[in-house]
């Protein structure tokens, strides 16, 4: 009797299959959550890191994001087993600089996030720090294959990051309304009669 294929996956399965497949890539995801980190401690002093992570994980349980992950390191390990045909094999296994598919998964993961989301894996994506520079390293060893990898971390990053910086953002407009809400109006009106006298 034919099974039923499993085609839908809860956000607790996705992470969880998200994590492993990343992991059996050689990716880890705190690698991932110090590239965020890292690009908001330019911004924003002592970043919990545990918010950076807690980012990450929230970004690789979205049901697209989950594709592109599924979908893109499939595409490196078939390459490196030389599965493909025709002229794609070697524009994917030398990750051809003129092969842009791979940015398009990044600037689609990074979308979730908006235009700073994009412009922020634009950064990544020229400067290639840490995880994202030693993929692509590996990557031009014989036998490795990270054209679609390195994109894909790296844009989980600048989401995880763009989130971060948005989190960040309510809560200081949060304090502000606080403070806001401390006085009376009467209170704040005799307050700058005061001050004008
Ligand atoms: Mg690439």
């Amino acid at each position: 009797m034919n099974q039923k294929p499993k085609l839908i996956y809860t956000q607790e399965e996705m992470i969880k299959l998200n994590k492993e497949t990343l992991l059996a890539r050689g990716v880890k995801l705190e690698q991932i959550a110090l590239i965020a980190y890292d690009q908001q401690s330019k911004y924003t002093k002592d970043i919990p890191f545990q918010l950076c992570l807690d980012s990450v994980e929230k970004i690789i349980s979205y049901r697209d994001v989950f594709h592109y992950i599924q979908l893109g390191t499939e595409i490196d390990r078939l390459a490196e087993e030389h599965q493909f045909r025709g002229p794609i094999q070697d524009i994917l296994d030398y990750d051809l600089g003129l092969f842009g598919a791979d940015e398009t998964f990044g600037l689609d993961i990074a979308r979730n996030y908006g235009t700073i989301g994009q412009t922020n894996f634009g950064d990544i994506d020229v400067n290639k720090p840490g995880i994202v520079n030693e993929l692509n390293e590996i990557g031009k060893l014989s036998g490795h294959c990270h054209t679609f990898l390195d994109d894909i971390v790296g844009a989980i990053a600048a989401a995880a990051s763009t989130r971060v910086a948005q989190i960040i953002n309510e809560t200081i407009a949060l304090e502000n309304l606080d403070n806001v809400l401390k006085y009376d109006i009467f209170d704040l009106l005799k307050k700058s009669k005061a001050t004008k006298k």
